[in-house]
């Protein structure tokens, strides 16, 4: 007879083990099928997000930002170092280790959660009866009530510059190269290309990155945008824009590049070539012909605002379904779906998920820019405040960018902050606190701020949006 559950999860990544831990809190027989190996053939839960996302790209662009600080800010604090060099083996080991520690809590999260763990492909079945094809080869059916589908996503591939692992790369490649490469070239100006371009322009590799689109970051604000585009070139990234890659051919250990814009066609050579063009749904050999579940034309799993595909008893999270794909969007799916299976009121507001990018200076923002609130005809007024003015950025030699507030014109409501500079990553949440209890730009301008924080330009944009900012002109 196969095992029954409450919920079974399809998918170890980040919606899928919330979903799961929520589910078993609330007290529901859940099973988890996760496919993931780690490096020594073992399971290695956490997804993309702990295994090749958010976590390792985040240990290397610490480790890269410690070595790039040591030339590049210590001086203005009268602190040099000499012959400061990088040991690749322990820069990339350090992240392994952290990758290693959290998987691993995952596991211990299960244990401690009384989660069924099964390593392996998980496919649904008609009946809600999910097929596992186990890593170690052993097949079993397994069923449940609720079957939560969070399958996650995999990079697109170009047809004509295909990952090889070793000359043209993706995400996973790019985080364990064995030696700086002289030259990278970067296909794709988005999240994953600015992060890992940072991490190794940042250890010294010249690096160019080809950006299909004319506008640079197009989803945020043009006044951040455009900080941020100054500042990466003064980090060195080379950014083109509006030049589409036609061809890339890997020979004698180089990758020749062909790529196009307004002013023809130009060739470039380099030694690695990260293609960071996007992800997209991954759900191959999830989905059994008759289970019923349906996929957009994106290859996406569709499903309502509750993220139920329409079958009973079969819900879908994370970078699987529509909106953006973020780790914490699909913690929140992930704990939702859960509480509404045991019968609680789950709850997602995919109007105040917050975008970072952890460059340097980092990028932040939630809620609507002003290009959509011109669109949508909602009348508005903006305060900023740039972090020049602020005393600890000054202090920490990192006043750069600023924080730009937008809210109602009539109501005063806020409507989105855009950020560029130090630390906008913990920033931009006391804006989501405001906008999730629908605060005005006045409820901000009178809460206490600590001096000197970074902080305080979240404040005076507030007051700027009131014209009364005080360390600036209104
Ligand atoms: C380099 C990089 C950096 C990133 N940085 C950030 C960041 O800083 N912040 C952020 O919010 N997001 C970041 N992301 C995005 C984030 O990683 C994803 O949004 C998140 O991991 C999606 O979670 P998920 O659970 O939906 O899917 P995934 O994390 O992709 O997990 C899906 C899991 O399901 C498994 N699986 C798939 N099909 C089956 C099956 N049939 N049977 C069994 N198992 C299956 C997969 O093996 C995987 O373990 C980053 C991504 C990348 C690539």
């Amino acid at each position: 007879m196969s095992d029954k559950f409450d919920v079974i999860v399809i998918g170890g990544g980040p919606a899928g083990y919330h979903a799961a831990i929520r589910a078993a809190q609330l007290g529901l027989k859940t099973a988890v099928v996760d496919a993931w190996a780690g490096k020594d053939g073992k399971a290695a839960l956490g997804g993309t997000c702990l295994n090749v996302g958010c976590i390792p790209s985040k240990a290397l662009l610490d480790s890269s930002k410690q070595f790039y600080n040591l030339a590049h800010n210590l001086p203005a604090h009268g602190i040099s170092v000499e012959n400061a060099k990088v040991d690749l083996k322990t820069f990339i080991g350090r992240k392994e280790k952290i990758v290693k520690q959290f998987t691993g809590g995952v596991a211990q999260l299960f244990k401690a959660n009384k989660i069924t763990s099964y390593f392996g492909t998980g496919k649904l079945l008609k009946g809600n009866e999910v097929e596992i094809s186990g890593n170690d080869g052993q097949k079993q059916t397994i069923s449940a009530t609720n079957v939560i589908l969070a399958s996650g996503s995999v990079p697109i591939e170009l047809p004509f510059a295909k990952f090889d692992g070793k000359h043209i790369i993706d995400n996973a490649g790019a985080l364990e190269l064995d030696a700086v490469p002289k030259r990278l070239g970067v296909i794709g100006a988005g999240v994953i290309g600015l992060e890992l371009g940072s991490v190794w322009r940042r250890l010294g590799a010249e690096v160019t990155v080809l950006e299909a689109l004319p506008e640079f970051l197009g989803a945020a604000d043009p006044d951040i945008a455009k900080v941020a585009f100054k500042e990466f070139g003064k980090l060195g990234l080379d950014i083109k824009l509006g030049a589409k890659l036609t061809k890339a051919e890997v020979s004698k250990n180089e990758v020749h590049i062909t790529y196009n814009d307004k002013d023809g066609d130009h060739d470039l050579v380099v030694d690695k070539l990260l293609v960071a063009v996007g992800r997209r749904a991954y759900t191959d050999g999830l989905l059994s012909e008759d289970c019923g579940v349906k996929l957009d034309e994106r290859g996406r799993i569709v499903v309502d605002e509750h993220c139920h595909t329409g079958v009973d008893g079969v819900w879908a999270v994370g970078d699987a379904v529509r909106g953006p794909m973020l780790a914490h969007k699909g913690f929140e799916e992930g704990m939702a779906v859960a509480e509404w299976i045991g019968g609680k009121a789950g709850h997602v507001n995919y109007d105040t998920i917050p975008w970072v990018i952890y460059t340097e200076p980092e990028i932040a923002w939630a809620g609507k820019t002003e290009k959509q609130l011109k669109e949508e005809g909602v009348p508005y007024k903006v305060g900023s405040f740039p972090f020049a003015a602020v005393g600890r950025a000054v202090a920490m030699n990192e006043a750069i960018g600023q924080v730009k507030m937008i809210a109602h014109a009539e109501t005063d409501r806020i409507l989105g902050v855009h950020m560029v500079g130090p630390g906008v990553s913990e920033l931009i949440a006391e804006c989501v606190v405001a906008m999730e209890f629908k605060g005005s730009a006045e409820d901000m301008a009178r809460i206490v701020h600590a001096h000197p924080t970074l902080s305080e330009a979240v404040h005076e944009a507030a007051l700027s949006v009131d014209k009364r900012a005080i360390h600036k002109g209104n």
